[in-house]
């Protein structure tokens, strides 16, 4: 049998925490496989994909900026990703190049047992959304899987979040980012309060104990915001958990097996101590 071979593109690529997971899930399982870091540059993005059937690899996810425009390189897109207009991911299925957007899974992971889309646990009748980027789509598209009752999309670009709302036919309003109001569940989506970006221009002091507040930022990992609510009593959820969540459906997919979840906290200390 040929070495199962996989790997993430973008451009740049170097950042990405990628092949630290999938490698450690190879070694857990013991599995003779590889995961590659690919730099494409934008105007090579449809040779590379079609590159991805002759050479032989399980597929690839993917990064910033390749999310939307590698899906016209793709024979089909599954139902996330559809309905998040982006992948992560493309898995050569029997010749075919499939696109999948594992984000959403990768976000919902650590919200199973918080709240119950459906099921026993309580349901999320109002969510906050900070940002309407590619991020915020996956976290919306998710929010709607939960049943979510109703959305407050705060983002610098107001329109872009009324948009997001209307296109996904969630009910609520779009403001702009200054105070957190009420709500169930709190999800900053925007690229702030990462390294290297600015903070977050918003006051915390609508935060509720007992509200539930999701940074998907992971680096840091204990953002201002995650410490605010920490501080308030919050439950909070730090992005991390969507990385790896993310990541895991991927693996799957390349490898043919499920990876091994039971070491999650010495995964998470390799990442950070990459960090
Ligand atoms: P994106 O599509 O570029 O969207 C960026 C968002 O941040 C937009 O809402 C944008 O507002 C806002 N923003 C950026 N700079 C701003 C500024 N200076 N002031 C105010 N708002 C600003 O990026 P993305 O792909 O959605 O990624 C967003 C974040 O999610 C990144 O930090 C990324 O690392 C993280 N992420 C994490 C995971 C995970 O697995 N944990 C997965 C995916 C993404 P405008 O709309 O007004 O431009």
């Amino acid at each position: 049998m040929t070495l199962p071979v996989a790997g993430v593109i973008g451009w740049p690529i170097g950042h990405s925490k990628s092949p630290v997971i999938h490698r450690f899930w190879l070694a857990q399982l013991g599995l003779d496989g590889e995961y590659g870091r690919f730099p494409v540059a934008p105007e090579d993005l449809g040779a590379a994909i079609r590159g991805l059937r002759a050479l032989g690899l399980r597929g690839v996810n993917v990064t910033v900026p390749h999310k939307i425009a590698v899906m016209e390189f793709l024979d089909r897109i599954g139902p996330r990703g559809r309905a998040v207009g982006a992948v992560n991911t493309v898995v050569v299925e029997d010749g075919a190049l499939v696109g999948r957007n594992t984000d959403v899974a990768g976000f919902l992971e650590p919200l199973r047992g918080v709240f119950s889309g459906g099921g026993d646990g309580p349901a999320i009748g109002h969510a906050v959304v900070l940002g309407a980027g590619g991020a915020a789509r996956a976290v919306l598209v998710g929010l709607k899987t939960l049943g979510v009752g109703r959305v407050t999309v705060l983002n610098r670009t107001v329109a872009k979040g009324a948009r997001l709302l209307d296109e996904l036919g969630l009910a609520g309003d779009a403001r702009p980012l200054d105070a957190v109001p009420d709500a169930d569940l709190v999800v900053n989506a925007t690229s702030l309060g990462m390294r290297g970006m600015p903070p977050l221009p918003v006051a915390f002091d609508g935060l509720r104990p007992g509200a539930c507040v999701y940074d998907i930022v992971y680096a840091p990992l204990e953002t201002a915001l995650l410490a605010a609510a920490r501080a308030k009593g919050c439950r909070v959820i730090d992005g991390l958990r969507m990385l790896v969540g993310q990541a895991a459906p991927a693996f799957a997919a390349f490898y043919g097996v499920a990876p091994p979840r039971d070491d999650d906290d010495a995964l998470r200390r390799l990442l950070l101590a990459g960090a």
